[in-house]
């Protein structure tokens, strides 16, 4: 073709994986082209993801406040919400915010945006299509781009079942985070962490929620204990958790689902206004010409990379939810700063170690480095220590004195290896873990350390001195 344009380091997506491996590769002197398909950057997290999830999460959580303060001695004479509003908040105020930011942090850093679906020809080679069908692929129209680095940061997308076919009343979590109207029955297939935040958020708003879910537990990547104070909650908000449930058929009316699932062997229905199927994501391997070029995938669809984020083709790096881990935008963000700085020829490398996991629901789950269990599968012998928030005089004083923080150090040397905690603040408390767990401290380093009273930072201290043989508040 005759407009191949040479570019130095190409990006395509700008999702956590994209729009950071931009900027970083941008300080490090790159001259950087970020690719995205669509209208707004900012990907699956910032658009339709971790950041409107956690707006929804937000307001449910304001109202359910607003209703529930007699405990305090407050009346309040109806809350009420004008859904509308909170949507218009959300998409307006929260998410168009945030991903103007972002736009915003490109240019500063002098990024070239292009809009676009990339589509790849070989090792060194693509093409941008005009988003949307890709009408001009057979004829090789588009802008051909030459890299001299390139960095796949494509993401993921919901996957679809059997029998739920996505449509007007069967919807993914985007159809979730932007429905019009809060609904009164909301089924919802999928208790991992996606379904259960959007549960826990709608029920908080007023509908009745259904979780149903293939495996005997909801969340199950968190552990038992934690998890059952979130089930205990999320029943109390009066939602409905049907387990080792087998979701067989969603039949849409233009007003309502009919969800047929089996438990037990029986074959049950339920009727409601929508039915999200939030079962997992696929990564977004197979749909841009991947198979062009030598970079080499999993069984699984994901790229293989080494601890730099490098695929089998040496100038082709890979971040986020396309490569092996969780997917989590943090992680992302962590492998993008690992690929740029490799590209410019840093001897980065990604240590997982203590890669948080957070769910927010309510209270919240948060978890990083290796559990009891974990521990033990390795090898490693482990002194484990768990302070309750209900020896901890601020949640006391906020009404949330349910759940826990649980140290998990190496035997002998008191090294922390694990941390998980369910409770109030539980996002923001794993922060202190993941430092310890990353610097490697010891459960003396934490216990030493000064923790403001009164706060719900101080469980953390309190299971340290547990674990030094010195429990103070226990
Ligand atoms: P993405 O964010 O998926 O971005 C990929 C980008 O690439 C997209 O913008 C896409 O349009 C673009 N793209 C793809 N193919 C092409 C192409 N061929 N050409 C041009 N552009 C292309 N994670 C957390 O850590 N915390 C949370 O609280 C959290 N909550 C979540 C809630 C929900 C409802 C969902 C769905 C996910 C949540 N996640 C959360 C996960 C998080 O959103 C992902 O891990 C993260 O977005 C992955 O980043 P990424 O850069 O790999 O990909």
């Amino acid at each position: 073709a005759d407009n191949v344009e040479e570019k130095d380091t190409v990006i395509i997506g700008s999702g956590p994986g994209g729009y950071v491996a931009a900027i970083r590769a941008a300080e490090l002197g790159q001259t950087v082209t970020v690719i995205e398909k669509e209208d707004t950057v900012g990907g699956v997290c910032l658009n339709v993801g971790c950041v409107p999830s956690k707006a929804l999460i937000a307001a449910g959580n304001r109202l359910k406040q607003d209703r529930d303060s007699s405990v305090y001695g407050i009346t309040t004479t109806g809350a009420e919400i004008d859904f509308t509003k909170t949507q218009a908040w959300k998409d307006e105020k929260v998410v168009a915010r945030m991903t103007n930011g972002v736009n915003m942090l490109l240019k500063k850093h002098k990024v070239e945006l292009i809009q676009g679906e990339a589509y790849l020809d070989n090792d060194t080679q693509l093409r941008i299509m005009p988003s949307g069908p890709r009408q001009f692929m057979d004829n090789g129209g588009g802008q051909t781009i030459k890299f001299k680095n390139l960095i796949l940061a494509t993401g993921s997308r919901p996957i679809e079942i059997k029998g739920f076919k996505f449509g007007e009343r069967i919807i993914d979590s985007t159809g979730g985070l932007n429905l019009k109207a809060i609904p009164k029955e909301f089924v919802i297939i999928g208790g991992g962490y996606v379904g259960t935040e959007l549960a826990g958020a709608y029920a908080d708003l007023g509908a009745h929620v259904t979780i149903l879910e293939g495996t005997p537990n909801i969340i199950p990547n968190f552990e038992k204990d934690m998890v059952s104070v979130v089930k205990k909650n999320l029943e109390s908000k009066g939602v409905t958790i049907i387990t080792s449930a087998m979701a067989k058929k969603g039949e849409e009316t233009d007003k309502d689902v009919t969800v047929t699932y089996e438990v037990d062997g029986k074959e049950e229905k339920i009727t409601a206004d929508y039915c999200m199927v939030t079962v997992g994501r696929r990564p977004n391997t197979d749909n841009f010409g991947l198979e062009m070029t030598s970079v080499k995938t999993t069984d699984r669809g994901l790229v293989e990379v080494d601890e730099q984020g490098r695929t089998s083709v040496s100038n082709i790096f890979a971040v986020g939810d396309i490569v092996p881990g969780p997917a989590l935008a943090h992680k992302a963000f962590f492998e993008a700063k690992t690929a740029a700085g490799a590209i410019s020829g840093q001897n980065s490398a990604n240590d997982f170690i203590g890669v948080p996991a957070v769910c927010f629901t309510d209270p919240e789950l948060a978890s990083v480095g290796l559990t009891k269990d974990e521990a033990k599968e390795k090898g490693i012998e482990t002194d484990v220590a768990k302070f309750p928030f209900a020896g901890n005089a601020r949640a006391v004083s906020l009404d949330e004195a349910e759940g826990f923080v649980r140290l998990v150090a190496e035997k002998g040397t008191g090294t922390l290896i694990g941390g998980q905690i369910v409770g109030p603040g539980a996002s923001e408390l794993i922060s202190e873990l993941s430092v310890a767990i990353n610097c490697q401290l010891n459960a003396e380093d934490i216990a030493r350390t000064i923790h403001p009273h009164p706060t719900l930072g101080e469980p953390v201290q309190e299971a340290a001195d547990i674990l030094i043989g010195y429990p103070t508040h226990i």
